[in-house]
């Protein structure tokens, strides 16, 4: 499909959200991604779809990489211009592959929050947990910018919790410090996450993606698939 982009924001100068007009047919289940490029480039990669299954847009959050054949160029995309967006999308992180009930927890690394943020626009979610909560790190406060308030709003209400945390400078209040590893090691904040009352997706860099499984295989999860639905999912090769 060839999509008019309808709005672009940047936040820091390696970070930027681009939404496109959404064909009325187009259907997607919230926690999948597809393939984007710029059309007639012949470059194309994977990225998370941002808005929820209801929205009337199309979403996705990009990370600038110095000199990457995709992103060096779609950095430069305006409002007006085209974006191809392929119609086939698939995905780990559904609500098909994790067993439903009980609390979700959702763990991101960096641009790792996008599928999550799709999940999270999604009316179902509420209706499949008890609870939802999301921990989000980040290098530096800036880098939460662009969904910090969605998610504070939406969970920050007694029964639901976010947890973002920066690694790389002192937190401002309400942000944590320290990687969401240590934090899970050190017991601080989820020191009752157990596979029969919760259910755990992850999302972010290679290493925090093994980190994570092995953390939480070890303490007794399953991981889902297609096949059989778990009490753990990832998306394997998120930072390809
Ligand atoms: C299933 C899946 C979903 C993805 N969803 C998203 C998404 O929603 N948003 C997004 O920005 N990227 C996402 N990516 C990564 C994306 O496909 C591209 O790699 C990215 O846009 C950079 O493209 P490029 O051609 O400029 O550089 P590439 O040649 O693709 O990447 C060059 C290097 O940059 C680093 N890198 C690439 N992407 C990231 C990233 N997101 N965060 C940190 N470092 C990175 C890696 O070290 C990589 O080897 C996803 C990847 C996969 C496999």
């Amino acid at each position: 499909m060839i999509l008019e982009v309808t709005e672009v924001e940047h936040y820091t100068d390696s970070l930027f959200r681009i939404r496109t007009e959404r064909p009325r047919s187009f259907r997607f289940t919230a926690g999948e991604f597809t393939m984007i490029g710029i059309p007639d480039t012949n470059i194309t990669r994977a990225y998370s779809f941002t808005n929820g299954p209801g929205d009337d847009y199309l979403e996705f959050y990009s990370i600038k990489v110095p000199n990457g054949p995709l992103t060096s160029k779609l950095q430069h995309i305006k409002e007006g211009d085209s974006l191809e967006v392929k119609e086939r999308t698939s995905g780990t992180l559904t609500m098909a592959n994790i067993e439903l009930g009980g609390n979700l927890w959702m763990f991101a690394t960096g641009t790792g929050i996008a599928p999550f943020v799709s999940i999270l626009r999604d009316p179902d979610t509420y209706n499949n947990f008890d609870t939802v909560n999301v921990a989000w790190s980040v290098r530096t406060s800036a880098e939460l910018d662009a969904y910090h308030d969605f998610i504070k709003d939406i969970l920050s209400d007694g029964i639901n919790n976010y947890y973002p945390t920066v690694t790389q400078e002192t937190p401002r209040q309400g942000v944590l410090q320290g990687r969401i590893q240590e934090h899970i090691a050190n017991d601080t904040y989820w020191k009752f996450i157990r596979p029969d009352s919760d259910k755990v997706m992850v999302c972010g860099s290679m290493d925090f993606n093994k980190d994570m499984k092995n953390l939480f295989i070890d303490t007794g999860f399953t991981e889902g698939s297609k096949r059989s639905a778990g009490t753990f999912v990832q998306e394997k090769a998120f930072v390809g």
